[in-house]
């Protein structure tokens, strides 16, 4: 089925025809519990009713008109959203890499434009920000970073929450200090509130740009809009995509007052960005959180999911840890259970999550899923583990 594709991607074998909610329904008929959420972009499940009318209103109306005209909906979603993480403006972008880029640009351009010309980055090791050459030049993993590295950028990685370390490299004065409230990519791995708020401390005192990239835990995953509201935490730059559209191409990079007026006209741009489906999308999906109720539904399920996890710790010696929050968790397993096997075996039960690393797998259920549905998953869950 793949044959013209390029093999970037190792696909499973189900092919997806129709979903409902938290399931997914392949070719055959066979029914999935979709706790993976296309990787957590489908934030209001599959097939949800809002979502489906506003988009279809939306499509026999306007499409597209590029940024050089305007249409009645990106204001409405930037405001909404600026207020909700407490950031000043925001750039529209259609993927997390490119919101990232565009942070990455502007924290070069704030120093270009003060005359102190810092080219350098401070990542952290586990770091993944993205395949684009310069989020790719903050991403830890050397087999996805290598073979790419283009950009005369220094970039030091720190070991997650070492403060000392952190301080040290960024007394180096970088241009910015890039960071994932949770690393998602390397397995769900939370920082500490202690970590990020020295974070935001040795930022502000050297004047090194703090860029939050909330791409996976961003838009209420968690249970508050950004991750880093938990650790009241404000960045100078966050970036968002995944979720923000419900499952239609979104990115979003968000600046503090610090960095208005940073970008000119003429420095940065993208051509599908902000379209109206994509903002109709985005305002269904601010509607169905605050107003709809939903960032509550998630806080509700994140501690239902949380406590199931926990069970599965207590009662199975092969499940040695649970991490994560909200509707963002991971399970560690016993060295003697290949986390790549299980998925595929709980795949053929009807569960999909993924494995972020050969002993832990990753679940992202949509923020819609019911407690019955995480009852019946973490059940599939022991059973397959059982099962190896
Ligand atoms: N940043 C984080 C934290 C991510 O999890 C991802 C994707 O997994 C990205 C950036 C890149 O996003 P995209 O694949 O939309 O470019």
């Amino acid at each position: 089925m793949d044959e013209h594709v390029i093999k970037t991607y190792l696909r499973a074998a189900p092919v997806f025809v129709h979903g409902e909610g938290a399931t997914l329904v392949d070719s055959d008929g066979k029914e999935y519990l979709d706790f993976l959420g296309g990787i957590a972009v489908s934030a209001l499940g599959h097939n949800h009713p809002e979502l489906v009318a506003a988009l279809s209103e939306q499509l026999g109306k306007v499409m597209h008109v590029s940024n050089l005209y305007r249409h009645p909906y990106t204001e409405e979603v930037a405001r909404r959203i600026t207020r909700l993480a407490g950031m000043a403006e925001v750039f529209f972008c259609n993927s997390g890499t490119e919101a990232n880029e565009a942070a990455l640009k502007l924290a070069l351009k704030y120093h270009f434009t003060k005359d102190t010309r810092r080219r350098d980055f401070v990542a952290l090791q586990g770091a993944f920000h993205g395949r684009t050459l310069g989020a790719l030049a903050v991403t830890h993993k050397a087999s996805f970073r290598e073979p790419f590295s283009a950009l005369e950028s220094n970039v030091t990685f720190v070991p997650r929450d070492d403060i000392d370390g952190l301080r040290a490299a960024i007394a180096t004065n970088p241009a910015a200090l890039i960071l994932e409230p949770i690393q998602g990519e390397a397995g769900i791995h939370e920082l500490s509130a202690e970590f990020l708020q020295a974070a935001r401390q040795a930022c502000t005192d050297s004047d090194t740009i703090l860029i939050h990239d909330e791409i996976q835990t961003g838009a209420g995953r968690t249970g508050t809009f950004l991750c880093a509201q938990h650790a009241d935490v404000t960045p100078d730059i966050a970036t968002l995509a995944k979720p923000i559209a419900a499952g239609v191409p979104m990115g979003l990079t968000l600046i503090s007052d610090k960095l208005s007026g940073t970008f000119v006209p003429g420095d940065h741009g993208s051509t599908f960005a902000g379209g109206p489906l994509a903002c109709r999308a985005a305002l269904v999906l601010l509607e169905q959180l605050l107003e709809g109720g939903l960032q509550d539904h998630v806080v509700e399920m994140g501690t239902h999911l949380s406590s199931a996890l926990d069970s599965l710790v207590a009662a199975h010696p092969l499940v040695l840890a649970r991490r994560g929050r909200g509707l963002m968790q991971a399970i560690q397993l016993d060295p003697r259970v290949d986390a790549p096997t299980l998925k595929d075996l709980l795949l053929e039960s009807g569960l999909i999550v993924n494995a972020t690393g050969p002993d832990t797998i990753r679940v992202l259920p949509p923020s819609v899923v019911q407690r019955s549905q995480i009852d019946y998953a973490v059940k599939i869950l022991r059973q397959g583990i059982d099962a190896l």
